[in-house]
């Protein structure tokens, strides 16, 4: 059950793949597991240990869309290199799950209620459900938020998702990409927040073709470099280098929502 990366996330398919090309590299020969769960399938996993036979395996129930499993934005792998799936005398889950978070995922071998050894997942929405829930109600919803995933000539690939941003109290919906580990969201975001943010009109603006580059921008009358990505048309800059070219700005992330306050 549940096998098919391709009914998840779009970045989580990517950094799958990533997961095991590099674990390969490492002499580390990884298997995708458990990936996209339906209801009925966390349902009787969740009836093993309660109302069928064997030890408890999840404390997600299928109806609460409470696993992240359900959300897409989970995978377990397997050990295969023919010494045991689970396998872990020699540390082998936790060199996996060091390189899963050199990518940026969550290692639920880092969790302590239960360890999770074999689990990754995305890390944008917080550690469990309740902030996609809170935001998009169902698995299904929150789907259509998926949006296509742009290839470059490098095949390098950036999903554009739906993000939200909490400026002084107020959440505003956002486009953002998450490249190098980094926020980028798109700037049109940010001017909808309220925020002057201007290009810098001396500097023509350079198409970056999915490569990131530095670009001026002006903030408060200031000239700021920040780092820059475009895609179709669109400008995406690393949040980090918005705020402090805004300065008295405070970052905070809280249930994977970032929240920004004027100081
Ligand atoms: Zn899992």
């Amino acid at each position: 059950m549940g096998r098919d990366i391709t009914k998840c996330h779009p970045r989580l398919q990517i950094l799958a793949a990533k997961l095991i090309e590099d674990c390969r590299k490492n002499g580390l020969i990884v298997k995708l597991g458990e990936c996209y769960r339906t209801v009925d399938e966390q349902n009787r996993l969740y009836a093993i240990g309660r109302t069928e036979p064997g030890s408890i395996v999840t404390y997600a129930k299928g109806t609460d869309y409470s696993s992240m499993h359900q959300w897409g934005v989970a995978f377990d792998i397997i050990r295969n290199d023919g010494k045991g799936p689970y396998n872990n005398s020699d540390g082998w889950f936790g060199k996996v799950g060091k390189i899963g978070k050199a990518l940026g995922l969550e290692w639920g071998g880092d969790w302590t209620k239960p360890v999770d050894l074999p689990h990754f997942q995305l890390k944008y929405w917080g550690s469990t459900p309740a902030n996609l829930k809170k935001l998009y109600g169902t698995p299904d919803n929150f789907k259509k938020t998926w949006k296509d995933v742009y290839i470059t000539e490098k095949e390098e690939a950036e999903v554009v998702e739906t993000g939200y941003i909490n400026v002084n109290g107020k959440t505003i919906k956002i486009d953002k990409i998450v490249k190098d580990g980094r926020n980028f969201i798109n700037l049109r975001g940010l001017e909808n927040a309220g925020f002057s943010v201007e290009y810098n009109a001396a500097s023509k603006l350079p198409i970056l073709d999915n490569k990131t580059e530095d670009i001026s921008i002006s903030a408060d009358g200031d000239i700021k470099k920040a780092r820059a990505v475009n895609i179709r048309g669109y400008n995406y800059v690393k949040l980090r280098d918005i705020t402090d070219a805004i300065g008295n700005i405070k970052v905070e992330y809280a249930d994977g929502v970032v929240i920004l306050n004027r100081e």
